[in-house]
């Protein structure tokens, strides 16, 4: 039997009412709205699925400690923020350290270039006050020229190439994966061919920079990318596509396989695993010595794979969504583990 409503103008059903009083929740409208806002946030589509689990947690926690008091408040709604701001925070950084040695690349390239047209300017200017025939002048300048925009022209190419690798492991980033993305799904559309999608995350990564500090964690994520290069480049010989492996964003990978079904990608997926979890990691200093070794790392792999699809951007946005759910999944199984998509339906 339902309680009657009675001095609660929050508005919500009269179940819900009841259902908040049993977890304690104050009747008052702060609360309440922010109990509801945050349970209404599981259902949104732009939230991984790590981000809803953080927000689940929070809430449990604020259920069991039941401290419904203004400071409790002032922390929820920070935690809140942070759970939905850290991953935006995280490609920013990322990118804005891209951007800055793009930068650097780009001027010290534009430096190089003013240089050889100063150098070719001066060259002319003496080629002319020595008396030398102006055709003759004019026909070198043409050569010399053409050799400029050849330069420039490899420049655009290697610029373009920087562009599209992540700086510190030299995967393709998250710009080159977007892209990748899209045309792997249009092509899996018009040859009806799967295209199967890995994504990988370094468990526990926080407590491995707290432990040996951030630069260290650098080195480790540089292992694992070689690991990653390792394995995608053994097994890509077996296969006819191209497989593309990128920094997906600060401690997570992600590998596209054109034409490649779930039972191989998570086979794939395992030899990874195995690799990395096999693998010693070990510590040098700033002079290359070794300063200890032994350490181990693991990570938690999602699989999925998109087959039958007609739309490009659903395509996309299911894929990843799969594959993120089944990381999660992996994560949730403890971690060090690989989970097929398929596994987790049902
Ligand atoms: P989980 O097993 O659930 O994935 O735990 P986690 O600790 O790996 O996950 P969490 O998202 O809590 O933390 C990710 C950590 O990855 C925190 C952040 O400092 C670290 N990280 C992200 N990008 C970089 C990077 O470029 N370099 C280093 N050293 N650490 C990074
Ligand atoms: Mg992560
Ligand atoms: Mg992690």
């Amino acid at each position: 039997m339902l309680q009657a409503r009675e001095h609660c103008d929050f508005s919500c059903n009269e179940k819900m009412c009841v259902t908040l009083d049993k977890a304690g929740v104050p009747r008052d409208n702060k609360w309440r709205s922010l109990v509801m806002y945050m349970r209404g946030l599981s259902y949104h589509d732009y939230l991984s699925h790590q981000q809803k689990g953080q927000l689940q947690s929070l809430l449990t926690k604020l259920f069991i400690e039941k401290q419904f008091t203004d400071d409790k408040f002032a922390e929820v709604m920070n935690q809140n923020e942070k759970i939905f701001s850290a991953p935006y925070i995280k490609k920013i950084n990322l990118t804005l350290n891209e951007s800055q040695k793009l930068l650097q690349e780009f001027q010290s390239t534009l430096r190089y270039r003013r240089g050889d047209i100063k150098d070719l300017e001066s060259s002319t200017a003496n080629a002319l006050a020595m008396g030398q025939d102006p055709d003759k002048v004019i026909a070198s300048l043409r050569v010399a020229f053409r050799d400029i925009i050849k330069t420039m022209d490899q420049d655009a190419a290697r610029l373009d190439q920087l562009c599209r690798t992540d700086s510190l492991t030299s995967l393709y980033n998250r710009r080159a994966f977007d892209e990748f993305m899209g045309v792997a799904i249009e092509k899996s559309i018009q040859r009806s061919q799967p295209v199967s999608l890995i994504f990988m995350d370094i468990d526990k990564f926080k407590i491995f920079n707290d432990t040996y500090g951030h630069q260290v964690g650098d080195q480790a994520l540089v292992a694992v990318a070689k690991i990653l290069k390792h394995c995608v480049h053994d097994y890509g010989a077996n296969i006819p596509a191209e497989i593309y492996s990128a920094r997906f964003g600060g401690e997570e990978f992600a590998i596209i396989i054109p034409g490649l079904e779930e039972e191989k990608a998570s086979f794939l997926a395992e030899i990874i695993r195995k690799s990395v979890e096999n693998y010693n990691f070990l510590i040098r200093n700033e002079k290359g010595d070794i300063v200890q070794k032994g350490i181990k790392i693991t990570i938690s792999l999602g699989v999925a794979t998109l087959q039958d699809e007609q739309c490009p951007s659903s395509g996309a946005k299911s894929l990843l969504n799969h594959a993120d759910l089944a990381l999660y999944h992996a994560k949730d199984r403890g971690r060090n583990t690989v989970v097929r998509f398929k596994d987790i339906q049902s």
